[in-house]
């Protein structure tokens, strides 16, 4: 009879290596965040004879980036003194920050107040109320009104002893998280051998705080490029040399896109070597040939980031090695990005190539 043995114990199982490191288990949710695997996308390194690797931050435990971010807002506030044992915090998402700090706070005690604007979707409430969330959807106002969800968040912890507003996309304990995890293990996994990087953004934590690492640590070398979707201003802002101009359009790509310079990106936007506009379309081709030809299953954020990656390998030339972020899965989009009647309202069906079309179920 064969010898039973733990995981733990066995050198190797289905064929997997378990290194020493790997069996060391994680001291909860918070130590879980971060030191994700960088995964090699196989079809499109074939394709351009370079190698496109993948930062695959889907699986931070609560499933995207912006878990990293999430951790260091808080622990800001903890050293500053303004988030003591039994305090709030509170912030104004609609998305995967909310997750995240859900997560962050109830592993460390804290409660967890969020404010959204109420066009968002039922789903994304219940989520965050069934992960210990207290939840205002408010009128969907612009940000110059003192209505909008972000200035009633910051007047909700104002108005409360022990809480802080954590201000994600100005709050630059964000691009830190970054610069001190995301960025250094990038720079590990490659060995310092990779010529490119390519990030959209949202807050700009994640772009900023990588970009300044790898700069940093290659001299200059490693090129570093903004990948932006349509409605944002940053591609106008950084081709045209530092020129602010109205947000106009929309993009499927949710999470992504700014209207603004945020603080986030403000110290580190002038590193940047260029940027890169891509098309609704050439993402969400991306997100099916994504499934089809390399089994991820991926956010539109993610994909976009991943055309800018081929979009600069080609530029490159083979033998190049670029990186990007995989930012989220499609779990939570799969009623929009996989469905027709979806994709015909956003007249996005013609961009699935018709071998592909069979993932088209919902
Ligand atoms: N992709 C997704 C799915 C996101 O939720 C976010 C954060 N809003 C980003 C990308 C951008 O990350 P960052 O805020 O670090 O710019």
């Amino acid at each position: 009879m064969a010898e039973q043995v733990s995981q733990w114990e066995a050198p190797r199982q289905h064929g997997i290596e378990i290194s020493q490191a790997q069996r060391i288990a994680k001291d909860g949710f918070i130590d879980a965040i971060g030191k994700t695997p960088l995964i090699r996308m196989k079809r499109l390194s074939e394709e351009t004879g370079c190698e496109v690797l993948g930062k695959a931050e889907f699986q931070n435990p609560g499933g995207s980036v912006k878990d990293r971010a999430a951790l260091y807002v808080v622990e800001a506030a903890e050293k500053a003194g303004v988030l003591r044992e039994g305090g709030t915090v509170v912030e104004g998402t609609a998305g995967n920050t909310g997750i995240g700090l859900a997560h962050v706070c109830r592993s460390k005690g804290y409660k967890l107040v969020i404010y959204m604007p109420n066009t968002q979707s039922q789903g994304k409430v219940d989520l965050l109320r069934l992960l210990g969330a207290e939840v205002y959807p408010v009128p969907a106002v612009a940000y110059d009104n003192p209505e909008n969800y972000n200035h009633q968040a910051k007047r909700h912890a104002e108005n409360m002893d022990n809480a802080v507003w954590t201000n994600q996309f100005d709050n630059t304990a964000n691009r830190l998280g970054h610069l001190e995890t995301t960025g250094p293990e990038i720079w590990t996994q490659t060995g310092g051998k990779l010529d490119a990087f390519t990030c959209s953004t949202g807050t700009g934590g994640t772009l900023a705080g990588v970009t300044r690492y790898l700069k940093t640590k290659s001299d200059g070398r490693v090129k570093c490029y903004l990948a932006d979707p349509p409605g944002s201003v940053l591609y106008s802002y950084i081709s045209s040399g530092g020129h602010l101009t109205e947000r106009s359009g929309s993009s499927i790509t949710e999470g992504i896109g700014q209207g603004r310079v945020t603080d986030n990106l403000k110290p580190d936007i002038d590193l940047l070597d260029g940027a890169l506009h891509i098309a609704d379309e050439k993402s969400i081709e991306m997100v099916y040939r994504c499934l089809d030809e390399e089994g991820l299953y991926l956010g539109a954020s993610s994909c976009l980031n991943v055309v800018a990656a081929k979009e600069v390998a080609e530029k490159l030339g083979r033998g190049h090695t670029v990186v990007t972020i995989l930012c989220d899965g499609a779990y939570r989009y799969a009623d929009r990005l996989f469905s027709r009647k979806w994709l015909e309202e956003k007249k996005l069906l013609g961009a699935i190539p018709k071998h592909l079309e069979k993932y088209i179920v919902l």
